[in-house]
């Protein structure tokens, strides 16, 4: 698809007349030299600072992405990413992950990944060692033996406990069309300042998943996509939903025509009420960034409402998404 200008984007919107003066400014506005780090959920702020971190002392911004997601990775209170993660119905701990270089056009990600804390830089591998895009389950798994990875039990007591309590519940939901809610992913969207864009998420899913379940997070153009030619964008939520919409793609495609990364935000999640309006009660929440360093934030209910964190001239803070419906 050719990228049209912000005018041609901005007339093509359903009643849309005009672009407004901040508008005009933000589409002649240049990258600004200094990198900006944008990710979902409050553990972001410790990735986020983390990426800054690693690019600061030399690191590229594929490693920032990827060193910074490691940070939530590791945390075992964080119990819908990595080590600590709940797991699938049968109680294993079930990882996705996926990273995109938008300055290469290239994407790396893993699925249905056991025993390994960190499916980010598993997926960096995959990129960096292979010319495949993504792995999955027991392949993946080897394929990061052979690099060195460590194995290990990704249940903590925490999470072990919480799934002995739904396993033991006879009136326990499960997604055989039944859904429970408990996840979050980290989505990180990085740029250098000058253009270049990186962007990665990791996830444990969500809870209680059948086994064998892959969403969004690992597939590329779903839960998370990079293009230096717009920006990038993560999506956090009903992956199964996001996954229906290629949520991030669709995002980066709407800034490529036009869009500002809040207006392509808000977009995909109209477009996914459009089209069924029982999304409107859905858990979902989207973050995107231009290559110019703009952001967006947007959920789309009070119920599931995103807080997201961002890194910005050496500031890092703890903001809120738009909420689309209330
Ligand atoms: N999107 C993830 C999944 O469905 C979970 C989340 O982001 O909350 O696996």
């Amino acid at each position: 698809m050719e990228p049209i200008d912000r005018r041609g984007f901005m007339k093509s919107m359903a009643g849309t007349a005009a672009l407004t003066g901040s508008e005009l400014a933000a589409a002649s506005e240049q990258p600004s030299g200094r990198p900006v780090f944008l990710a979902t959920w409050p553990f972001g702020k410790s990735a986020n600072e983390r990426a800054a971190e690693v690019y600061h002392r030399g690191g590229s911004l594929m490693d920032a992405v990827e060193k910074g997601i490691n940070v939530v990775e590791d945390d075992p209170a964080v119990m819908s990413v990595g080590y600590g993660g709940l797991p699938n119905a049968e109680g294993v701990v079930e990882l996705d992950a996926a990273i995109m270089d938008g300055t290469r056009h290239r994407a790396g990600s893993v699925c249905n990944l056991h025993m390994i804390k960190n499916p980010i830089s598993v997926a960096r591998q995959v990129i960096e060692k292979t010319r495949h895009t993504t792995m999955a389950g027991d392949g993946a798994f080897q394929f990061a033996m052979k690099l060195g990875f460590q194995p290990q039990q990704l249940l903590t007591p925490a999470s072990l406990k919480r799934w002995l309590e739904w396993k033991t519940n006879p009136n326990r939901q499960t997604f055989w069309l039944n859904p429970t809610e408990n996840h979050d992913t980290i989505g990180l969207v990085a740029t250098d300042g000058e253009g270049h864009m990186a962007a990665g998420c990791s996830t444990s899913g969500l809870a209680w998943k059948i086994p064998g379940r892959v969403a969004d997070s690992s597939l590329v153009g779903c839960g998370v996509y990079a293009d230096d030619r717009a920006g990038g964008a993560s999506a956090t939520g009903d992956g199964d939903i996001m996954t229906n919409y290629c949520t991030s793609v669709t995002i980066v495609q709407l800034m490529a025509s036009g869009a500002s990364p809040q207006e392509a935000c808000e977009e995909i999640l109209r477009h996914m009420v459009r089209t069924d309006p029982s999304n409107r009660s859905a858990q979902a929440a989207v973050i995107a960034m231009s290559n110019r360093g703009e952001t967006g934030a947007v959920c789309m209910n009070p119920q599931f409402r995103l807080r997201y964190a961002l890194w910005k001239d050496g500031a890092s803070q703890l903001l809120d998404g738009k909420v689309l419906y209330d």
